[in-house]
C-alpha cells in the first residue's frame, strides 16, 4: 500500500498532522516506525516528518538540561557536558542504531525496550509537548502514565532535567544475554543525591520489569537517610521486588528477572561493576 509522507517545517504544523489523522506517524530516527512499515502494519498510512531546527537542540547551560526529543543517542555520546547519560545512551542497541534513535522515540518505545526513559525518570525529566495534552512541562510519569491510557496527543518537543549535583550521583546499569547491545534483560537507573553522608531524595527506575519503565518507590523510601554501604542498603535489597510485573519472554523469565534484581540493584548502589 501506498504511504503518504508529509515534510513540514514547524514542528506546530507537523503536530496538528498527526492528530488530525488517524493512520499518521511521525517519524523521528525510524528504528521502530520503519520497521513496523516493512512489516507490513497497514495500519500506517502516512509519515509525518519536520525539520524544525528546535527538535535537535541541545542546551546544557546551568543546572538545567534541555535535550531537544529528535536528539540522537550519538548525539548525546558526542557531547561531553552531557558525560553523566553516556552510560544510558550507550546501551541503546549498536551503532547504526544509535546514530538514528532519538530522545523523544524512546518515550514511545514499548517493553523491551525503553532503556532511556527509564534514566530520564529516575533524573525526574519533564516532557514538553507541541499541540494536544500538554504544551507545559509534564512530570515523566504522568507522561508515561497518559501514554499508556492512550492519551498522549500532539508531539513531543523536549525533554528538560536537572544535571546531578555530583558526577557519582546518577548511575545506570543495564543487564542483557548479548553484550553490549543486546535487549535489555531489565535496566536501572538510580539518582542517588547524599546530603551529610546519607541519602536524601533518591530516584530509582526500572526498565523491562513492567510493562512501560517504572519508579521503584519502595527502594527510594528504603533509601532515604540510609548510608550507601552494606548495612544502609540491606532495607532497599529487600524492597527491591515492590510493585514489579516481569513477564516471561524470549530474552528471560519473570521468575530470573525476579532472581538477579536485587543482586545488581546491590551492586549498583554500592558502585561495584
Ligand atoms: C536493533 C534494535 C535495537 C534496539 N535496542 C534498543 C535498546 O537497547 N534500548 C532501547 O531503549 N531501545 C532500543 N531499540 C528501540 C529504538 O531504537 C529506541 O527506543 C529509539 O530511541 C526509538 O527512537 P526513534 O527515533 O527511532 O523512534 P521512531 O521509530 O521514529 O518512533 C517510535 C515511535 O515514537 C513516536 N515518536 C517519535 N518521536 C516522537 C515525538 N517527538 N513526539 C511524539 N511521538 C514521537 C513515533 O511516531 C513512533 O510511534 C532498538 C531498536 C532496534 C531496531
Amino acid at each position: 500500500m501506498a504511504i503518504t509522507v508529509r515534510t513540514f517545517e514547524k514542528l506546530g504544523d507537523a503536530a496538528s498532522a498527526v492528530m488530525s489523522d488517524r493512520g499518521a506517524r511521525f517519524l523521528a530516527g525510524g528504528t521502530l516506525v520503519m520497521r513496523a512499515i516493512n512489516e507490513g502494519d497497514v495500519a500506517i498510512t502516512t509519515i509525518v516528518r519536520t525539520s524544525d531546527p528546535a527538535l535537535t537542540q541541545i542546551r546544557t547551560a546551568g543546572a538545567r538540561i534541555e535535550l531537544g526529543a529528535g536528539v540522537t543517542m550519538a548525539q548525546i555520546l558526542a557531547n561531553r557536558d552531557l558525560a553523566f547519560l553516556h552510560p544510558a545512551a550507550r546501551i541503546v542497541g549498536g551503532p547504526a542504531v544509535r546514530n538514528m534513535a532519538t530522545v523523544g522515540g524512546n518515550l514511545f518505545a514499548h517493553a523491551p525496550y525503553g532503556d532511556f526513559t527509564a534514566a530520564l525518570l529516575a533524573l525526574g525529566a519533564t516532557v514538553s509537548v507541541s499541540g494536544g495534552y500538554s504544551a507545559s512541562d509534564t512530570p515523566l510519569d504522568e507522561f508515561l502514565s497518559a501514554r499508556d491510557r492512550g492519551g498522549t496527543r500532539g508531539l513531543v518537543a523536549s525533554v528538560t532535567l536537572a544535571r546531578p549535583a555530583a558526577p557519582d550521583a546518577f548511575r545506570f546499569r543495564k543487564v542483557s544475554r548479548v553484550k553490549p547491545k543486546g535487549i535489555a534483560v531489565l535496566s536501572i537507573a538510580a539518582l542517588l543525591p547524599v546530603a551529610g553522608g546519607r541519602i536524601a531524595g533518591a530516584r530509582v527506575a526500572y526498565n523491562g520489569l513492567s510493562p512501560a519503565p517504572m519508579r521503584a518507590r519502595g527502594v527510594e523510601r528504603a533509601l532515604e537517610g540510609r548510608s550507601l554501604d552494606e548495612a544502609g542498603i540491606a532495607p532497599a535489597i529487600a524492597a527491591c521486588a515492590e510493585g514489579i510485573s516481569p513477564s516471561d519472554d524470549a530474552i528471560a523469565s519473570a521468575w530470573y528477572r525476579r532472581e538477579i534484581l536485587p543482586v545488581h540493584l546491590k551492586r549498583l548502589l554500592l558502585g561495584q561493576a
